[in-house]
């Protein structure tokens, strides 16, 4: 479900006319849908009303200020994983206590960051980081709560490059060390452990390695309170999937409904960190046709958009629906949907069927809102790309297009 769709031929981000975003404000542009966003935050929130949470919205998937603040406005929390998203969340009034940091790399500049700004918790992924973040608290006089990120070792069925719960993954605390370490943190004098974290993959369709992962951890917990070991939050990560193309993803409900038989009796306080299940389908990514170029073998349509502005169908072969902003009747084509980078990967679709295309044409390239413009660099020095954000028919550009003095503000010429 989004608010990208068609009104008579043309296509409408909720009541604004593409074509007159891609006027004002040129192209490759990401657009996004607020409605869209506003409703699958409130489908997951909705979908655990009864539980004691919070909803920490994945800062990664889209880091944009002007996102984050619609998601504070609604009441997110933030899931962090670096003192640059820290410093966003910050800088848009998120409330601390409901910030939690996770990654493997947290460095100790980060941590004290992290610890003056009185976040919520840490979740640790390893002993030495939890040493760490001991020391660092010692030097502020501080206990500092953190959850131990655990490793439940489970297949999360999605794409290799998104899989972070398995045994040979570099995240969290394999579960059979867990014990021992949480029992250190027990000793730990500048350490408040309070919960457990986990976050087993991205794009993940199925409910069953959620409820693999949180079996096992909810025998976990009962393995702590023997021990008088006792902690209050629960942190089931993110992951929720959704529909690029023909995926069928468990919805919010049934996730929901799958899950609670075992956590409801765990009597923990719930922290979720969706991110794609948020943005991914709030935003497209519009694009003019530069070329139109018939080959022997292919006929490739190269557009202004490349990977560098969205990196998915080069980094892990993601598919994403490419349509035409404006209807035509024309037959049917096979395209190429390329971009101008000079790499063989630099590819945005494959093998489309579309109405036959023009060069000065738009296309959308669809759910594209998370990991999209996050993921976005600068390579063949282009340009990256200008960001708005629709409601209703009002819209705001929220990001300005980079400009060439942009590309070496940094840089210096050694004389
Ligand atoms: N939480 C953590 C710790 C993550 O690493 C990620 C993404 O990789 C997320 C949440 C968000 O995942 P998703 O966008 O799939 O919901």
């Amino acid at each position: 479900m989004d608010y990208f769709n068609y009104k008579k031929n043309t296509l409408y981000a909720e009541n604004v006319d593409l074509n007159v975003l891609a006027k004002k404000f040129k192209t490759p542009l990401y657009v996004y849908s607020k409605r869209t966003m506003a409703e699958h935050f409130n489908k997951i929130n909705n979908a655990f009303s009864e539980m004691e949470k919070i909803i920490c919205y994945s800062v990664k998937a889209n880091s944009n200020i002007a996102i984050l603040n619609e998601m504070r406005k609604l009441g997110s929390g933030f899931d962090i994983v670096s003192g640059g998203e820290l410093y966003r969340a910050l800088k848009i009034g998120a409330d601390p206590s409901k910030i939690v940091y996770a990654g493997v790399g947290k460095t100790k500049e980060e941590i004290d960051y992290a610890i003056k700004s009185n976040i919520l918790m840490f979740n640790v992924e390893s002993i030495n980081e939890l040493k760490l973040i001991n020391l660092e608290a010692k030097k502020f006089k501080k206990k500092v709560k953190v959850a131990l990120r655990i490793n439940p070792d489970v297949d999360a069925l999605t794409h290799n490059y998104v899989t972070t719960g398995k045994k040979e993954n570099k995240f969290g605390i394999d579960i059979v060390l867990a014990f021992n370490i949480f029992k250190s943190a027990k000793k730990m004098k500048n350490i408040d452990i309070k919960g457990i974290h986990m976050h087993i993959g991205s794009q993940i369709t199925s409910v069953i390695p959620y409820i693999d992962a949180i079996k096992k951890i909810s025998n976990f917990i009962t393995d702590l309170k023997n021990q008088e070991i006792f902690i209050d939050y629960l942190n089931i990560g993110g992951g929720l999937g959704i529909i690029y193309n023909e995926e069928n993803p468990a919805t919010a409900d049934e996730f929901a409904y799958a899950i609670k038989p075992y956590i409801l009796n765990l009597n923990l306080k719930l922290i979720l960190e969706p991110g794609r299940f948020i943005v991914g389908n709030a935003g497209i990514l519009l694009t003019k046709v530069i070329y139109n170029k018939k080959g022997i073998k292919k006929n490739f349509l190269i557009v202004d958009a490349g990977m560098n502005d969205l990196i998915r169908p080069s980094l892990y072969g993601a598919y994403h629906k490419i349509i035409p902003v404006n209807l035509n009747k024309g037959k049917e084509v096979l395209y190429d949907v390329v971009g101008p980078i000079c790499e063989s990967g630099d590819f945005l679709g494959k093998d489309r069927h579309l109405p036959e295309v023009k060069e000065g044409d738009l296309l959308a390239i669809r759910s594209a809102g998370a990991y999209g413009f996050s993921m976005s660099s600068n390579y063949n020095s282009r340009l990256r790309a200008a960001e708005v954000l629709v409601d209703d028919d009002k819209y705001y550009l929220i990001r300005e297009r980079e400009k060439y003095e942009d590309l070496i503000s940094y840089e210096k010429i050694v004389k």
